[in-house]
């Protein structure tokens, strides 16, 4: 296992001369404070000593039962018993690791993916069989050769405003890719937790949705709430809910009692669904800044495909170009970025980089896009 790149290069950033588009983080002027702090003060006034106590691994069925409703505004269809909370759906994808790998086991991902599933993933030992993708998600041919080749164990995909290319697989693409699935029995894993961040285009339906709850679906509250409470769900056939309920039983002993029923309180009170569309709205403004920056200032040979939600864009640099050995300038410049190749379990995507930009003010995202562009003109 190694340390993430991405916390080490967050080291660096630290620097407060230096506008970071390298992080994930929310907007934490966001935060709804008030609101939040209300609903921790009536979970314990409500609940008294039972919001401190342990409580059951499934998580808190009121919680869960809010949930179901809410989901269902988006068209996910689910019950209790189909769910799991768990800390952050970084710990879901631990404990999917852990019921499914077995070492060497390969897993398919889309070329770029999540780090943060690769180094889960990695503590099984598995290995990565990486498909290629445009900008209607991954290409099926390859995913084809990949599973009749190597035979993964199961698909991870990000198939809503992916981390890290911001792309969004078309719903023509999730169905072939589903039909696909079911051709090769392949378990598929959905990580969805930018699906509710859309600032633009129509919605497409969650593969959870347009399987009939067949694969497996995992989202978490902290990029509509607050990643700091570590709070997440997994969505799956009952069977797998209880295979993950013991290794969670085994990694933790139950989800945060507390807080489940703060968000219990906030959700129920109707803050939720208030304040996504504050998130999102935020969100568009600052996609668009960096977007209307990057056509100003970019080279016309960096190529992008514009994000229709989430907090990422992606950029192709020329090949040649290598975004790790360009990060030294960049910082010196006062602007930082990830190098795309660590979203490559198999290497490759040495002129890619990923630049959030819900963590910068308007201000410093058209400053930041500003110097990198000279940076990127200049090694050009
Ligand atoms: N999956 C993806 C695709 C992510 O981008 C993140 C957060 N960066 C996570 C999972 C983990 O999120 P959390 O544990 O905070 O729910």
């Amino acid at each position: 296992m190694q340390r993430s790149t991405i916390r080490e290069i967050l080291k660096i950033t630290k620097r407060p001369d230096i506008i970071s588009f390298a992080g994930g983080l929310p907007a934490p002027e966001l935060f709804p404070l008030t609101n939040f702090q209300n609903a921790l003060i009536e979970a314990i006034q409500t609940e008294g000593p039972a919001a401190l106590q342990y409580d059951l691994t499934e998580g808190y069925l009121p919680l869960k039962e809010f949930l179901c409703g809410w989901l269902a505004t988006y068209g996910i269809t689910t019950t209790p018993e189909e769910m799991l909370l768990t800390n952050g759906s970084q710990q879901a994808l631990d404990l999917l690791g852990k019921i499914f790998l077995n070492p060497n086991d390969r897993v398919l991902v889309g070329d770029p993916t999540y780090l943060g599933a690769i180094q889960a993933f990695n503590a099984y030992e598995a290995r990565y069989a990486s498909a290629p993708m445009d900008s209607a998600g991954l290409l099926l041919p390859e995913a084809e050769r990949i599973i009749k080749k190597v035979r993964p164990k199961f698909a991870y995909l990000v198939p809503t405003f992916q981390n890290p290319s911001g792309i969004t697989m078309t719903h023509a693409r999730r169905q072939a890719f589903l039909k696909l699935a079911t051709k090769y029995a392949l378990p598929v894993i959905e990580d969805d937790p930018y699906g509710y961040l859309r600032f633009t285009g129509d919605r497409v339906p969650s593969l959870y949705t347009l399987s009939k709850g067949r694969t497996i679906y995992l989202s978490t509250f902290s990029k509509i709430l607050s990643p700091g409470i570590r709070l997440g769900f997994v969505l799956a056939q009952k069977n797998i809910i209880q295979e993950l309920v013991l290794a969670k039983q085994a990694a933790d002993l139950q989800p945060n009692t507390l807080l489940q029923r703060a968000v219990y309180y906030y959700g129920r009170a109707g803050h939720l669904e208030a304040h996504i569309p504050v998130i999102t709205e935020s969100y568009r403004k600052r996609a668009s800044a960096m977007l209307d920056a990057m056509k100003q200032y970019f080279p016309s040979t960096i190529q992008w495909v514009p994000p229709e939600g989430g907090m990422f864009v992606w950029c192709r640099l020329p090949k040649g170009l290598s975004s790790a050995k360009l990060f030294k300038k960049a910082v010196e410049a006062g602007v930082a970025y990830v190098t795309g190749s660590v979203f490559h379990p198999n290497g490759g995507g040495d002129n890619t980089l990923r630049l959030n930009f819900t963590n910068s003010s308007l201000e410093q995202i058209k400053e930041g896009i500003q110097r990198l562009g000279k940076v990127f003109s200049e090694a050009l």
